[in-house]
């Protein structure tokens, strides 16, 4: 029986140590990140240590240790842990998001795997509570007493855990949604010039053929100055929509302001070119009028440079290529397609 029950207080011992775990990180303000963990793991399970001792010194009167402390102590602070650091430590927003995306996809696989022990640590407690229940027959209402309380304690953690992996994929959902409005434009709705960005980065890196376009509206501020900005919001989206559907399955995103640039991949040139120009001809042909009087608003036209990129070639080298081919256009009069290749 003194097995058993040492058995039971060596698995009473590890629930204490990992709640103490917990409580370190959070008190900290660490993610559950395993060097984080590591370090909390080293200071709780040795208390006498050199490194213990100092952060019982260091947070003596309820300090937060800092990511300082923690460096300084042999530990190491994942970037993103909310420590208080010194300027130079703050990654970029986007870093953030990304970082705190792994971050949190970590901290949902860690829980779903402290549930699966837990669960597994309480079926084995409730099987021998079970068998205990049976040997109280022989006077052993102390163990059964204590076995029902560790089953308790083990029932809290998982309700415990249930609650944090839901809240960590609500989490997870909040931060795809935030890097998704990170690369769309809200008047379109089209993906914006960071998309674009990353779009031509990866498609280059799968060695597609790229071909760029970019088109400006034509005398767009005229727009604005007569019918209002309103207006001119509205005949952008208009554009946007034509662009999307002449040119559809090919990315195209609002570079920025008036100026819309098409990625065309794994499309030869004189193909790319007979789209675009079905998309100059298509957004020319509509004729925008005001709402309510139903004044015409005028011939609407854009201009724009096509060209291809060669194979390692930079973006902004392409772009660069393209844009010129646009102001060639322009100049040229306008409504009209400069190509290069
Ligand atoms: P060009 O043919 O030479 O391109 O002439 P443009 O008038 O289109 O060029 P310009 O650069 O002088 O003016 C661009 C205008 O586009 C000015 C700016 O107010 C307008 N614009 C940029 N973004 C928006 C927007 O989101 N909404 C509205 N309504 N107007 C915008
Ligand atoms: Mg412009
Ligand atoms: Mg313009």
């Amino acid at each position: 029986m003194s097995r058993v029950l040492a058995r039971m207080a060596v698995e009473n011992a590890a629930v204490d140590l990992f709640e103490r775990i917990g409580d370190f990180l959070r008190e900290h303000h660490l993610s559950p990140d395993p060097a984080h963990y590591a370090f909390a793991h080293g200071v709780l399970t040795h208390p006498d240590s050199a490194v213990a001792r100092s952060v019982r010194t260091l947070t003596d009167g309820g300090v937060r240790l800092s990511r300082n402390d923690i460096e300084k102590l042999g530990g190491q602070v994942r970037d993103g842990a909310p420590l208080g650091g010194g300027p130079g430590d703050r990654p970029s927003n986007d870093g953030l998001v990304a970082q705190t995306q792994m971050q949190v996809e970590g901290f949902t696989d860690m829980v779903q795997a402290m549930r699966v022990e837990t669960e597994d640590f309480g079926r084995d407690l409730a099987a021998r509570a079970e068998a205990l229940r049976r040997l109280d027959m022989l006077g052993m209402s102390d163990v059964v007493q204590l076995t029902g309380s560790m089953i308790a304690r083990v029932r809290t953690a998982e309700t415990r855990l249930e609650a944090a992996t839901h809240e960590a994929s609500e989490l997870r959902a909040k931060l795809e949604e935030a890097r998704d409005n990170a690369r769309r434009d809200p008047l379109t709705d089209l993906p914006n010039r960071r998309a674009f960005e990353e779009a031509f980065a990866a498609s280059a890196a799968s060695g597609a053929r790229l071909c760029i376009a970019v088109c400006d509206v034509d005398r767009f501020k005229a727009v604005n100055d007569r019918f209002g900005h309103a207006v001119g919001d509205r005949v952008l989206k208009a554009i946007a929509e034509a662009l999307s559907q002449t040119c559809a399955g090919h990315l195209v995103s609002r570079y920025g302001g008036e100026e819309f640039a098409i990625l065309f991949s794994d499309v030869d040139h004189e193909a790319a070119q007979r789209t675009l120009n079905d998309a100059r001809l298509t957004v020319a042909a509509k004729r925008y009028r005001l709402r309510g009087t139903d004044e015409p608003l005028g011939e609407v036209t854009f201009s724009a440079g096509l060209t291809c990129a060669g194979s390692d070639e930079p973006l902004a080298s392409a772009f660069g290529r393209a844009d010129a081919l646009l102001y060639a256009a322009k100049n040229a009069g306008r409504n009209r397609l400069r190509a290069d290749c």
